[in-house]
């Protein structure tokens, strides 16, 4: 099922996600119905907070995205993303590395805006997946800039809270305009 995606301005993309303690049915569900709602929406990634549920929960697949790579690996080695996307993740926690990559990025909640991010170009997450087994896996490339942005998400942070004040300036005025018509 397809679930609307709520816009920069609604209060639950800034609502902390409260964790997962019990993999339901509705549980379940929201996960594959947030996987749909991502297809359908043309993204690589997408956290419950906006499909206005304040949880731990996010999905992504970078699969599609051929002229931007990823890689993952499990235990040191690599490992085939075709069989790991798309992607539920619950309760992830990251240890991201010192390094920083700029790449851009856009948001389902902020139609139409793209910036540059900073980023840190690796990642190691540790979380559970929708069957419970619990997953530790390292990434880079655009699966480590997904990760990121949608853990920030589980968190309230938008990137526009990335972003520097630069572009953060030249975005003013659609900013404010997308936050007025969806508050
Ligand atoms: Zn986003």
């Amino acid at each position: 099922m397809i679930l609307e995606i709520v816009q920069y301005g609604h209060p639950a993309l800034r609502a902390k996600g409260k964790p997962v303690l019990e993999i339901t049915d509705e549980i379940r569900q929201l996960g594959n119905d947030m996987i749909d709602t991502m297809r359908d929406a043309n993204g690589v990634g997408l956290a419950a907070q906006q499909v206005g549920v304040p949880l731990q929960l996010t999905v992504l697949d970078v699969t599609d995205v051929e002229d931007r790579p990823s890689t993952m690996t499990i235990d040191g080695k690599a490992v085939n993303i075709d069989d790991w996307m798309p992607m539920v993740l619950l309760n992830p926690q990251m240890e991201l590395s010192k390094d920083k990559e700029i790449g851009m990025e856009g948001c389902l909640s902020f139609p139409e805006i793209t910036a540059d991010i900073a980023r840190a170009g690796s990642v190691v997450t540790k979380a559970t997946l929708l069957d419970g087994r619990k997953v530790e896996f390292g990434s880079t490339g655009l699966l480590a800039r997904a990760l990121q942005h949608e853990f920030d998400h589980l968190h309230g942070i938008l990137f526009i809270d990335r972003m520097n004040s630069a572009t953060k300036v030249s975005l003013a005025g659609r900013l404010k305009r997308l936050q007025k018509s969806n508050r």
